[in-house]
């Protein structure tokens, strides 16, 4: 999956812009403010429908401007397709278009383009709370597997409806008689979310360790652990046995949930560890080591999602560079060697040499 080249007319600071892309790898080098992230938020807005840096659309078009057209030529599953969206200034809902035929919803542009987008916040997502690490894990298991999707979203619906009613428990107690219907279903869904979740874990861990041992000169061993009811002792075991473990765990807790008011039993804590040379990266892990790390799992969820559909997705990687020793750079910028890589960076003497350097500024190529 690649982009062939991309047109955008009032789309942020760009006016009039066209370029074509290398397969391979594309850094994109300029100063601060030049437009570097908004190519990369274009080429995510064509790939998703939706814009990752705002959910206000009118601000992705043009100061002045009346509307912004976005285009994109792509070679996708062996054909090649067009993507477009044009934004319009006031009400007029937005088009979108695949291959000059307009679609209604952004569903339907769904898989033409795939990318996988890491950006700065990433980066220290092992050194922050257990909920952007399972954002992370939900966020490429939803688009995966559409069956965890849908025990996700019943998980969290029951969980919400359970933790209000141990929270009113005192004002409105018969409200209490549901909660062994609440039980039932997180657990039932709960099984499904840790069988999942540790199977795709060891997998990611499989190939994120290939990753980082080569971004590290071989000197780091990457390993990931998975941390979820404490009840569960193998995770990857058959879903009739971790519903048996939850149940188990909730009765347990039932007394304590009531008496804290909280729901305290089920795998909406879950967690994952990284360790390096089996030392805890959140604990132990140095800022390099610690972003070496994340990037590692960033090219192992798109080596899964290449295994699953048989279509490599095009990777964003947003000011990543600058955070690194030399030695992690020139992995980044020269040894992804596998399907196409656009790179950001402010670092004007930077070059690649296995793609192309596209220096922007303004709002214009300059080469
Ligand atoms: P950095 O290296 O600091 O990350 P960058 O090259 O990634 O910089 P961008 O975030 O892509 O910079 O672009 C930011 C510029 O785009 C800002 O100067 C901002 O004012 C301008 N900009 C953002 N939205 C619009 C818009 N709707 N119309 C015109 N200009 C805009
Ligand atoms: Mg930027």
């Amino acid at each position: 999956m690649r982009i062939l080249d991309l047109s955008l007319n009032g789309f942020r600071n760009y006016e009039a812009f066209q370029c074509a892309f290398d397969p391979g790898v594309n850094l994109i080098v300029g100063e601060n403010a030049q437009g570097k992230t908004n190519l990369l938020e274009a080429i995510c807005y064509l790939s998703r429908g939706a814009a990752f840096r705002t959910r206000k659309e009118s601000e992705l078009i043009r100061f002045g401007a009346d509307f912004a057209d976005l285009e994109a030529r792509v070679a996708s599953y062996d054909r090649e397709q067009s993507l477009r969206a044009v934004l319009f200034a006031g009400r007029r809902p937005r088009q979108l278009w695949l291959s000059g035929v307009k679609k209604k919803s952004r569903e339907e542009l769904n898989g033409i383009l795939n990318t996988v987008l890491f950006c700065p916040e990433d980066l220290l997502v092992l050194k922050k709370g257990a909920a952007d690490r399972r954002k992370l894990l939900n966020d490429a298991l939803c688009q995966l597997r559409p069956r965890y999707a849908k025990a996700l979203e019943e998980y969290n619906r029951y969980y919400a409806q359970k933790a209000a009613v141990l929270r009113d428990r005192i004002e409105r107690p018969s409200l209490t008689e549901l909660l062994p219907e609440y039980n039932e279903k997180m657990a039932q869904n709960g099984a499904i979310l840790i069988q999942t979740r540790a199977r795709y874990l060891a997998l990611l861990a499989d190939q994120a360790r290939v990753h980082h041992g080569a971004f590290s000169g071989g000197r780091e061993s990457l390993s990931l652990r998975y941390d979820t009811v404490s009840t569960v002792t193998d995770p990857t075991a058959p879903l009739r046995e971790l519903y048996d473990r939850l149940r188990e765990h909730q009765e347990s807790h039932a007394r304590a949930e009531l008496e804290s008011m909280q729901c305290l039993s089920g795998p909406h804590k879950d967690d994952f560890e990284v360790l390096l040379n089996d030392l805890s990266v959140k604990t132990y892990g140095s800022q390099g080591q610690t972003r070496t790390a994340a990037i590692s799992l960033k090219l192992a969820e798109r080596d899964l999602f290449e295994q699953d559909t048989g279509q490599l997705p095009v990777l964003l990687l947003d000011d990543v560079l600058s955070e690194l020793d030399p030695g992690r750079q020139d992995f980044v910028i020269n040894q992804i060697r596998r399907g196409q890589v656009l790179i950001t960076c402010c670092e004007s003497d930077r070059v690649t040499d296995i793609g192309q350097t596209i220096r922007i500024r303004n709002g214009r190529v300059m080469n």
